[in-house]
Protein backbone atom coordinates (compact mmCIF):
# COMPACT_ATOMS: atom_id res chain seq x y z
CA UNK A 1 0.00 0.00 0.00
CA UNK A 2 1.66 3.34 -1.14
CA UNK A 3 2.10 5.68 1.85
CA UNK A 4 0.65 8.93 2.14
CA UNK A 5 2.32 12.17 3.01
CA UNK A 6 0.94 12.23 6.67
CA UNK A 7 2.76 9.21 6.72
CA UNK A 8 6.09 10.17 6.01
CA UNK A 9 5.20 13.56 7.84
CA UNK A 10 5.25 11.77 11.49
CA UNK A 11 9.01 10.84 10.76
CA UNK A 12 10.03 13.88 9.80
CA UNK A 13 11.35 16.75 13.26
CA UNK A 14 9.08 19.17 11.33
CA UNK A 15 11.55 22.19 12.04
CA UNK A 16 11.22 23.49 8.49
CA UNK A 17 14.71 23.68 7.73
CA UNK A 18 14.83 23.96 4.84
CA UNK A 19 17.59 21.24 4.09
CA UNK A 20 15.35 19.37 1.90
CA UNK A 21 14.83 22.64 -0.52
CA UNK A 22 11.44 22.67 0.29
CA UNK A 23 9.93 25.37 2.24
CA UNK A 24 8.60 22.96 5.15
CA UNK A 25 8.42 19.36 6.04
CA UNK A 26 4.72 18.80 4.89
CA UNK A 27 5.57 20.19 1.66
CA UNK A 28 8.44 17.88 1.41
CA UNK A 29 6.26 14.85 2.44
CA UNK A 30 3.90 15.55 -0.11
CA UNK A 31 6.34 15.54 -2.99
CA UNK A 32 7.52 11.83 -1.50
CA UNK A 33 3.84 10.89 -1.50
CA UNK A 34 3.78 12.15 -5.13
CA UNK A 35 6.99 10.20 -5.87
CA UNK A 36 8.63 13.73 -7.17
CA UNK A 37 11.54 13.36 -4.41
CA UNK A 38 13.35 10.84 -2.69
CA UNK A 39 12.97 10.29 1.56
CA UNK A 40 16.45 10.74 1.57
CA UNK A 41 16.65 14.20 0.71
CA UNK A 42 15.73 14.84 4.14
CA UNK A 43 19.30 14.71 6.42
CA UNK A 44 17.11 14.92 9.94
CA UNK A 45 15.34 11.28 9.82
CA UNK A 46 16.70 8.33 12.08
CA UNK A 47 18.40 6.22 10.01
CA UNK A 48 16.17 3.50 11.15
CA UNK A 49 13.15 5.23 10.37
CA UNK A 50 14.49 6.17 6.86
CA UNK A 51 15.49 2.14 6.39
CA UNK A 52 12.12 1.42 6.85
CA UNK A 53 10.61 4.43 4.60
CA UNK A 54 12.96 3.90 1.89
CA UNK A 55 11.98 0.24 1.31
CA UNK A 56 8.04 1.56 1.02
CA UNK A 57 8.39 4.39 -0.70
CA UNK A 58 10.59 2.20 -3.65
CA UNK A 59 9.13 2.25 -6.58
CA UNK A 60 7.16 -0.73 -7.15
CA UNK A 61 8.87 -1.73 -10.17
CA UNK A 62 12.29 -1.94 -9.76
CA UNK A 63 15.17 -0.43 -12.17
CA UNK A 64 17.62 -2.98 -13.17
CA UNK A 65 21.33 -1.78 -14.54
CA UNK A 66 22.29 -4.50 -17.03
CA UNK A 67 25.74 -4.36 -19.09
CA UNK A 68 28.98 -2.31 -18.96
CA UNK A 69 30.16 0.68 -19.91
CA UNK A 70 28.68 2.41 -22.89
CA UNK A 71 27.09 -0.81 -22.96
CA UNK A 72 25.22 -0.42 -19.63
CA UNK A 73 21.25 -0.15 -20.26
CA UNK A 74 18.39 0.75 -18.16
CA UNK A 75 15.72 -1.92 -17.60
CA UNK A 76 12.35 -1.08 -15.68
CA UNK A 77 11.51 1.59 -13.26
CA UNK A 78 8.11 1.63 -14.79
CA UNK A 79 5.11 3.42 -12.77
CA UNK A 80 2.27 3.35 -14.21
CA UNK A 81 0.84 0.72 -16.99
CA UNK A 82 -0.36 3.23 -19.67
CA UNK A 83 1.64 5.18 -21.01
CA UNK A 84 -1.58 8.31 -20.95
CA UNK A 85 -1.09 8.56 -17.46
CA UNK A 86 2.79 10.02 -17.73
CA UNK A 87 4.99 8.72 -19.03
CA UNK A 88 7.34 5.47 -19.96
CA UNK A 89 10.71 4.98 -18.96
CA UNK A 90 12.84 2.40 -19.94
CA UNK A 91 12.46 1.83 -23.55
CA UNK A 92 12.21 -1.88 -24.68
CA UNK A 93 15.64 -2.85 -26.05
CA UNK A 94 15.42 -5.35 -29.13
CA UNK A 95 17.89 -8.01 -29.74
CA UNK A 96 18.78 -10.90 -31.90
CA UNK A 97 18.80 -14.86 -30.65
CA UNK A 98 22.20 -16.52 -31.97
CA UNK A 99 23.01 -19.82 -31.57
CA UNK A 100 26.45 -22.18 -32.67
CA UNK A 101 24.83 -22.49 -36.43
CA UNK A 102 23.72 -19.14 -36.89
CA UNK A 103 25.70 -16.59 -34.87
CA UNK A 104 28.25 -15.15 -38.14
CA UNK A 105 25.09 -14.85 -40.95
CA UNK A 106 22.13 -13.92 -37.81
CA UNK A 107 25.05 -10.64 -36.87
CA UNK A 108 26.13 -9.67 -39.78
CA UNK A 109 22.81 -8.78 -40.64
CA UNK A 110 21.97 -7.43 -37.62
CA UNK A 111 25.16 -5.30 -37.51
CA UNK A 112 23.47 -3.87 -41.04
CA UNK A 113 20.73 -1.92 -38.74
CA UNK A 114 22.41 1.71 -37.47
CA UNK A 115 20.36 4.65 -38.53
CA UNK A 116 19.13 7.63 -37.05
CA UNK A 117 15.57 8.84 -36.39
CA UNK A 118 14.45 11.95 -34.67
CA UNK A 119 18.02 12.31 -33.39
CA UNK A 120 18.14 8.53 -31.69
CA UNK A 121 20.33 6.17 -32.86
CA UNK A 122 19.03 2.81 -34.25
CA UNK A 123 20.30 -0.24 -34.06
CA UNK A 124 19.98 -3.73 -32.45
CA UNK A 125 20.84 -3.54 -28.64
CA UNK A 126 21.49 -6.45 -27.59
CA UNK A 127 22.55 -10.03 -29.20
CA UNK A 128 21.15 -13.59 -26.97
CA UNK A 129 23.13 -16.54 -27.75
CA UNK A 130 21.43 -19.63 -26.98
CA UNK A 131 22.83 -23.30 -25.41
CA UNK A 132 21.87 -25.71 -28.03
CA UNK A 133 23.32 -28.60 -26.08
CA UNK A 134 27.31 -28.28 -27.37
CA UNK A 135 29.43 -26.94 -24.41
CA UNK A 136 32.13 -26.08 -26.95
CA UNK A 137 30.00 -24.97 -29.47
CA UNK A 138 28.11 -22.75 -27.20
CA UNK A 139 31.27 -20.93 -26.37
CA UNK A 140 32.42 -20.40 -29.62
CA UNK A 141 29.29 -18.75 -30.39
CA UNK A 142 29.61 -16.25 -27.17
CA UNK A 143 33.06 -15.29 -28.49
CA UNK A 144 31.70 -14.29 -31.97
CA UNK A 145 28.65 -12.62 -30.16
CA UNK A 146 31.30 -10.83 -27.68
CA UNK A 147 33.21 -9.39 -30.65
CA UNK A 148 29.57 -7.82 -32.20
CA UNK A 149 29.05 -5.79 -28.61
CA UNK A 150 31.21 -2.93 -29.65
CA UNK A 151 29.64 -0.44 -31.66
CA UNK A 152 31.21 2.25 -34.65
CA UNK A 153 30.62 5.86 -33.45
CA UNK A 154 28.45 7.68 -35.10
CA UNK A 155 28.92 11.66 -34.51
CA UNK A 156 25.26 12.66 -36.19
CA UNK A 157 23.79 10.74 -33.36
CA UNK A 158 22.84 13.13 -29.78
CA UNK A 159 22.13 10.67 -28.12
CA UNK A 160 24.30 6.97 -28.66
CA UNK A 161 27.07 8.39 -30.33
CA UNK A 162 29.32 6.27 -28.76
CA UNK A 163 27.25 2.55 -28.35
CA UNK A 164 27.50 -1.05 -27.24
CA UNK A 165 25.39 -3.82 -27.24
CA UNK A 166 24.07 -5.66 -24.32
CA UNK A 167 24.83 -9.99 -24.26
CA UNK A 168 22.41 -12.30 -22.72
CA UNK A 169 23.68 -15.74 -22.15
CA UNK A 170 20.51 -18.25 -22.19
CA UNK A 171 21.70 -20.80 -21.22
CA UNK A 172 20.39 -23.54 -18.15
CA UNK A 173 23.41 -25.81 -17.91
CA UNK A 174 25.55 -24.58 -14.83
CA UNK A 175 29.06 -25.90 -16.41
CA UNK A 176 28.45 -24.39 -19.91
CA UNK A 177 27.04 -20.99 -17.64
CA UNK A 178 30.27 -20.74 -15.50
CA UNK A 179 32.43 -21.24 -18.94
CA UNK A 180 30.54 -18.85 -20.61
CA UNK A 181 30.22 -15.79 -17.80
CA UNK A 182 34.14 -15.93 -17.24
CA UNK A 183 34.65 -15.44 -20.56
CA UNK A 184 32.16 -12.65 -20.96
CA UNK A 185 32.18 -11.02 -16.96
CA UNK A 186 33.65 -7.84 -18.01
CA UNK A 187 30.83 -7.06 -20.11
CA UNK A 188 28.44 -7.93 -17.51
CA UNK A 189 25.98 -9.99 -19.61
CA UNK A 190 22.54 -11.32 -18.45
CA UNK A 191 22.70 -14.96 -17.16
CA UNK A 192 19.45 -16.22 -18.60
CA UNK A 193 18.34 -19.32 -17.35
CA UNK A 194 17.39 -19.50 -14.08
CA UNK A 195 14.39 -21.60 -13.54
CA UNK A 196 12.59 -23.74 -10.40
CA UNK A 197 15.24 -26.46 -10.47
CA UNK A 198 18.60 -24.58 -10.39
CA UNK A 199 17.59 -21.09 -9.24
CA UNK A 200 20.44 -21.52 -6.39
CA UNK A 201 23.15 -22.34 -8.41
CA UNK A 202 22.20 -19.87 -11.25
CA UNK A 203 21.80 -17.21 -8.60
CA UNK A 204 24.73 -17.32 -6.81
CA UNK A 205 26.53 -18.11 -10.49
CA UNK A 206 24.88 -14.33 -11.49
CA UNK A 207 25.81 -12.66 -8.09
CA UNK A 208 28.80 -13.83 -7.86
CA UNK A 209 30.11 -11.99 -11.18
CA UNK A 210 27.62 -9.27 -10.46
CA UNK A 211 25.53 -9.62 -13.18
CA UNK A 212 21.39 -9.38 -13.91
CA UNK A 213 19.68 -12.85 -13.67
CA UNK A 214 17.16 -14.21 -15.90
CA UNK A 215 14.63 -16.38 -14.30
CA UNK A 216 11.78 -18.60 -16.16
CA UNK A 217 9.64 -21.44 -14.71
CA UNK A 218 6.94 -23.34 -16.36
CA UNK A 219 4.08 -21.05 -15.22
CA UNK A 220 2.93 -17.85 -13.77
CA UNK A 221 2.44 -19.84 -10.26
CA UNK A 222 6.30 -21.25 -10.63
CA UNK A 223 7.77 -18.23 -11.62
CA UNK A 224 6.28 -16.58 -9.12
CA UNK A 225 7.74 -18.98 -6.15
CA UNK A 226 10.99 -19.14 -7.60
CA UNK A 227 11.40 -15.13 -7.59
CA UNK A 228 10.22 -15.31 -4.19
CA UNK A 229 12.80 -17.70 -2.98
CA UNK A 230 15.89 -16.16 -5.30
CA UNK A 231 14.85 -13.06 -3.41
CA UNK A 232 14.88 -14.63 0.43
CA UNK A 233 18.72 -15.99 -0.54
CA UNK A 234 19.25 -12.00 -1.34
CA UNK A 235 19.32 -11.83 -4.97
CA UNK A 236 16.78 -9.05 -6.24
CA UNK A 237 18.91 -8.30 -9.72
CA UNK A 238 16.62 -9.96 -11.63
CA UNK A 239 14.67 -9.95 -14.98
CA UNK A 240 11.76 -12.23 -15.30
CA UNK A 241 11.25 -14.30 -18.86
CA UNK A 242 7.81 -14.35 -19.87
CA UNK A 243 8.01 -18.28 -21.31
CA UNK A 244 8.01 -19.18 -24.04
CA UNK A 245 4.99 -22.33 -24.36
CA UNK A 246 2.53 -20.12 -26.92
CA UNK A 247 2.13 -16.27 -27.76
CA UNK A 248 -1.12 -16.09 -25.69
CA UNK A 249 0.01 -17.48 -22.30
CA UNK A 250 3.46 -14.74 -23.05
CA UNK A 251 1.11 -12.35 -23.57
CA UNK A 252 -0.55 -13.14 -20.87
CA UNK A 253 2.11 -13.60 -18.22
CA UNK A 254 3.30 -10.16 -19.86
CA UNK A 255 0.38 -7.99 -18.78
CA UNK A 256 -0.41 -10.22 -15.60
CA UNK A 257 3.41 -9.78 -14.05
CA UNK A 258 3.30 -5.70 -14.85
CA UNK A 259 -0.47 -5.53 -12.97
CA UNK A 260 0.38 -7.80 -10.41
CA UNK A 261 3.47 -4.94 -9.94
CA UNK A 262 2.34 -1.50 -10.53
CA UNK A 263 -1.90 -2.22 -9.93
CA UNK A 264 -1.52 -4.52 -6.85
CA UNK A 265 2.14 -3.17 -5.77
CA UNK A 266 3.39 -7.09 -6.02
CA UNK A 267 7.15 -6.66 -5.31
CA UNK A 268 7.79 -9.85 -6.09
CA UNK A 269 7.08 -9.45 -9.92
CA UNK A 270 8.54 -5.93 -9.71
CA UNK A 271 11.20 -6.93 -12.24
CA UNK A 272 11.67 -6.19 -16.09
CA UNK A 273 10.67 -8.32 -18.50
CA UNK A 274 12.50 -10.49 -21.18
CA UNK A 275 10.52 -11.93 -24.44
CA UNK A 276 12.12 -14.28 -26.91
CA UNK A 277 9.20 -13.99 -29.92
CA UNK A 278 11.66 -15.60 -32.16
CA UNK A 279 10.55 -18.73 -29.99
CA UNK A 280 6.98 -17.74 -30.35
CA UNK A 281 6.60 -16.85 -34.05
CA UNK A 282 7.56 -20.65 -35.45
CA UNK A 283 10.03 -18.93 -37.94
CA UNK A 284 7.16 -16.62 -39.06
CA UNK A 285 8.97 -13.30 -39.90
CA UNK A 286 5.52 -11.71 -40.56
CA UNK A 287 4.01 -12.63 -37.35
CA UNK A 288 7.58 -11.29 -35.37
CA UNK A 289 7.00 -7.89 -36.13
CA UNK A 290 3.40 -7.94 -35.66
CA UNK A 291 4.68 -9.93 -31.90
CA UNK A 292 7.47 -7.11 -31.67
CA UNK A 293 4.87 -4.29 -32.35
CA UNK A 294 2.43 -6.07 -29.67
CA UNK A 295 5.34 -6.83 -26.90
CA UNK A 296 6.63 -3.23 -27.04
CA UNK A 297 3.15 -2.17 -26.40
CA UNK A 298 2.76 -4.64 -23.31
CA UNK A 299 5.52 -5.03 -21.89
CA UNK A 300 8.45 -6.19 -22.97
CA UNK A 301 11.93 -4.89 -21.24
CA UNK A 302 13.53 -6.90 -24.08
CA UNK A 303 12.01 -8.40 -26.99
CA UNK A 304 14.17 -10.96 -28.81
CA UNK A 305 13.73 -12.19 -32.68
CA UNK A 306 15.37 -14.49 -34.41
CA UNK A 307 17.30 -12.10 -37.44
CA UNK A 308 16.72 -8.07 -37.61
CA UNK A 309 17.06 -6.14 -40.77
CA UNK A 310 15.80 -2.37 -41.85
CA UNK A 311 12.43 -4.22 -42.98
CA UNK A 312 11.77 -5.49 -39.57
CA UNK A 313 13.47 -2.59 -37.57
CA UNK A 314 11.56 0.77 -39.00
CA UNK A 315 8.15 -0.48 -38.25
CA UNK A 316 9.35 -1.20 -34.43
CA UNK A 317 11.79 1.11 -34.06
CA UNK A 318 9.36 4.04 -34.64
CA UNK A 319 6.82 2.26 -32.61
CA UNK A 320 9.05 2.38 -29.41
CA UNK A 321 9.95 6.25 -30.28
CA UNK A 322 6.51 7.32 -30.44
CA UNK A 323 5.53 5.10 -27.64
CA UNK A 324 8.54 6.17 -25.61
CA UNK A 325 8.41 9.75 -25.52
CA UNK A 326 6.84 12.38 -23.06
CA UNK A 327 3.40 12.86 -24.10
CA UNK A 328 3.82 16.44 -22.88
CA UNK A 329 6.49 17.21 -24.77
CA UNK A 330 6.10 17.72 -28.65
CA UNK A 331 8.70 14.99 -30.85
CA UNK A 332 10.78 17.44 -32.60
CA UNK A 333 13.42 17.32 -35.79
CA UNK A 334 16.78 19.04 -35.41
CA UNK A 335 17.16 22.02 -37.39
CA UNK A 336 19.12 21.25 -39.88
CA UNK A 337 19.42 21.57 -43.72
CA UNK A 338 17.61 17.76 -45.11
CA UNK A 339 18.75 16.86 -49.13
CA UNK A 340 16.28 14.89 -50.60
CA UNK A 341 16.47 13.13 -54.00
CA UNK A 342 20.20 13.54 -54.19
CA UNK A 343 19.87 17.27 -53.77
CA UNK A 344 23.16 19.70 -53.98
CA UNK A 345 23.60 23.01 -52.86
CA UNK A 346 21.60 24.45 -56.41
CA UNK A 347 18.54 22.98 -55.65
CA UNK A 348 15.73 25.04 -54.51
CA UNK A 349 15.03 25.41 -50.71
CA UNK A 350 11.78 24.44 -48.86
CA UNK A 351 11.17 25.29 -45.25
CA UNK A 352 8.77 24.01 -42.65
CA UNK A 353 8.69 23.87 -38.73
CA UNK A 354 10.65 21.31 -36.21
CA UNK A 355 7.76 19.55 -35.30
CA UNK A 356 8.19 15.64 -36.12
CA UNK A 357 5.10 14.98 -37.64
CA UNK A 358 5.20 18.16 -40.33
CA UNK A 359 8.94 17.18 -40.94
CA UNK A 360 8.12 13.60 -42.19
CA UNK A 361 4.81 14.21 -43.97
CA UNK A 362 6.38 16.78 -45.67
CA UNK A 363 10.00 14.85 -46.48
CA UNK A 364 8.02 12.35 -47.52
CA UNK A 365 5.82 14.59 -50.23
CA UNK A 366 9.14 15.95 -51.47
CA UNK A 367 10.82 12.51 -51.52
CA UNK A 368 7.45 11.29 -53.96
CA UNK A 369 8.48 14.42 -56.27
CA UNK A 370 11.37 12.93 -57.53
CA UNK A 371 12.47 16.72 -57.61
CA UNK A 372 16.06 17.74 -56.04
CA UNK A 373 15.13 19.45 -52.95
CA UNK A 374 17.19 21.03 -49.64
CA UNK A 375 14.50 21.11 -46.48
CA UNK A 376 15.77 23.92 -44.03
CA UNK A 377 14.42 23.35 -40.81
CA UNK A 378 14.84 26.11 -38.14
CA UNK A 379 13.90 26.00 -34.37
CA UNK A 380 10.36 26.42 -34.20
CA UNK A 381 9.66 25.28 -30.48
CA UNK A 382 8.60 21.95 -31.79
CA UNK A 383 4.87 23.55 -32.85
CA UNK A 384 3.05 22.78 -36.21
CA UNK A 385 3.40 25.66 -38.83
CA UNK A 386 0.33 27.73 -37.63
CA UNK A 387 1.00 27.17 -33.99
CA UNK A 388 4.04 28.13 -34.14
CA UNK A 389 3.16 31.16 -36.16
CA UNK A 390 0.84 32.34 -33.88
CA UNK A 391 3.26 32.10 -31.00
CA UNK A 392 5.78 33.78 -32.42
CA UNK A 393 8.32 30.79 -32.90
CA UNK A 394 8.16 30.79 -36.68
CA UNK A 395 8.57 34.55 -38.13
CA UNK A 396 10.89 36.02 -41.06
CA UNK A 397 13.58 36.70 -38.32
CA UNK A 398 14.04 33.45 -36.64
CA UNK A 399 14.22 31.56 -40.46
CA UNK A 400 15.97 34.66 -42.00
CA UNK A 401 18.60 34.27 -38.55
CA UNK A 402 19.11 30.31 -39.17
CA UNK A 403 19.78 30.40 -43.03
CA UNK A 404 22.32 33.77 -42.62
CA UNK A 405 24.10 31.49 -39.93
CA UNK A 406 23.91 28.15 -40.63
CA UNK A 407 22.63 27.08 -44.89
CA UNK A 408 25.96 29.18 -46.22
CA UNK A 409 27.48 26.83 -49.18
CA UNK A 410 24.51 24.24 -48.27
CA UNK A 411 21.97 26.32 -50.15
CA UNK A 412 23.83 28.64 -53.09
CA UNK A 413 20.31 28.40 -55.16
CA UNK A 414 18.91 31.33 -53.41
CA UNK A 415 15.30 29.95 -53.61
CA UNK A 416 13.00 29.79 -50.84
CA UNK A 417 9.34 28.13 -50.91
CA UNK A 418 7.27 29.55 -47.53
CA UNK A 419 4.62 26.89 -46.52
CA UNK A 420 1.17 28.48 -47.41
CA UNK A 421 -0.37 28.95 -44.37
CA UNK A 422 2.36 31.56 -43.32
CA UNK A 423 2.23 33.69 -46.31
CA UNK A 424 2.14 36.48 -44.68
CA UNK A 425 5.96 36.47 -44.06
CA UNK A 426 6.92 36.42 -47.50
CA UNK A 427 7.38 40.61 -47.12
CA UNK A 428 9.54 40.37 -43.89
CA UNK A 429 11.71 37.50 -45.72
CA UNK A 430 12.45 39.39 -48.62
CA UNK A 431 13.49 42.24 -46.58
CA UNK A 432 15.61 40.12 -44.16
CA UNK A 433 17.49 37.96 -47.06
CA UNK A 434 18.27 40.35 -49.82
CA UNK A 435 18.68 38.47 -52.94
CA UNK A 436 16.84 35.62 -52.37
CA UNK A 437 13.52 35.08 -53.81
CA UNK A 438 11.01 33.85 -51.44
CA UNK A 439 8.03 31.78 -52.90
CA UNK A 440 4.65 30.60 -51.36
CA UNK A 441 4.09 27.19 -51.66
CA UNK A 442 1.32 24.75 -51.41
CA UNK A 443 -1.33 25.51 -47.89
CA UNK A 444 -0.95 21.70 -47.60
CA UNK A 445 2.10 18.82 -47.64
CA UNK A 446 0.13 16.89 -50.38
CA UNK A 447 0.15 19.71 -52.68
CA UNK A 448 3.99 19.64 -52.69
CA UNK A 449 4.04 17.09 -55.18
CA UNK A 450 2.49 18.81 -58.26
CA UNK A 451 3.72 22.27 -56.82
CA UNK A 452 7.90 20.89 -57.12
CA UNK A 453 7.01 19.74 -60.23
CA UNK A 454 5.59 22.75 -61.97
CA UNK A 455 7.89 24.58 -60.71
CA UNK A 456 10.93 22.21 -62.45
CA UNK A 457 9.03 22.69 -65.28
CA UNK A 458 8.38 26.24 -65.21
CA UNK A 459 12.38 26.64 -64.77
S1 LIG B 1 15.14 18.68 5.54
FE1 LIG B 1 13.76 17.40 6.75
S2 LIG B 1 13.46 18.55 8.60
FE2 LIG B 1 14.25 19.99 7.13
S3 LIG B 1 12.44 20.88 6.09
FE3 LIG B 1 13.04 19.15 4.90
S4 LIG B 1 11.82 17.51 5.69
FE4 LIG B 1 11.77 19.08 7.25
Amino acid sequence: MALKGLDYFKFTPKNNCKACGKPTCMAFCMDVAAGKLSIDKCPNIKPEDLAKLSEASAPPMKTIKAGAGIGEYTLGGETVLYRHEKTYVSKTLYGVNVNADNAEAVLAEAKEVDYLRIGERMYTEVINVEFTGDKAAFLNAVKKAKDALAMPENPDAKSGSKAARLLILSVSDVAAATEALNLTKDVKPILNGANESNFADFSKLAKDAGVVLGVGAKDLDALYDTVAKIEAAGNKNLILDVGTVSIKDAFANAVQIRRAALKDQDRTFGYPSLINIGKLSGGNHECEVALASLFTVKYGSIVLLSRMNYAIANPIFGLRQNLYTDPQKPMRQEPGVYPFNNANADAINLTTVDFALTYFIVAGEIERSGIPANLIISDAGGYSVLTAWAAGKLTAGSVAKYIKEHCGDKCKNQVLVLPGKVAVLKGELEEALPGWKIIVGPNEAVGLVKFLKDFKSAA
